[in-house]
């Protein structure tokens, strides 16, 4: 019976495995990075275009003071916030205010969770 660890030593696949372990981490702080980077410039450019639509996930209910759903990007940084779906998207009138909601501050339900029942803030296909 021989298998992949064979002739590799205990120390070995632990080395290995911190190697990965350490590439996975760095990969996954350069991704926060980026979207840091992208959130930085769509609040002080808010008619660039910055995000595109299914790369938000959309509040299901709870909406910006101008009128837009609130969104963050998916697989964004977890101490984020849920930002106006118009800044993100690049389609704001920036004679308004916009809201901005710490995740570690307010609890706004997701379109993603089951207890949404489907109900969602992303503008129709199309719209915006
Ligand atoms: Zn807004």
């Amino acid at each position: 019976m021989s298998n992949i660890f064979d002739g590799i030593t205990d120390e070995e696949i632990l080395e290995k495995a911190k190697e990965i372990e350490k590439k996975r981490l760095e990969e996954s702080k350069e991704k926060t990075k980026n979207i840091e980077d992208r959130l930085k410039t769509a609040w002080t450019n808010g008619n660039i275009k910055v995000f595109k639509m299914d790369e938000l996930r959309f509040a299901a209910y709870k909406r910006c003071q101008c009128g837009a759903g609130l969104a963050y990007p998916k697989g964004g940084p977890v101490f984020g916030s849920w930002d106006c779906s118009a800044i993100l998207l690049g389609n704001a009138d920036l004679t308004m205010k916009h809201s901005s909601y710490s995740f570690s501050m307010y609890k706004i339900k997701s379109e993603s969770q089951p207890s949404a029942n489907g109900a969602t803030t992303r503008p129709m296909e199309g719209e915006g």
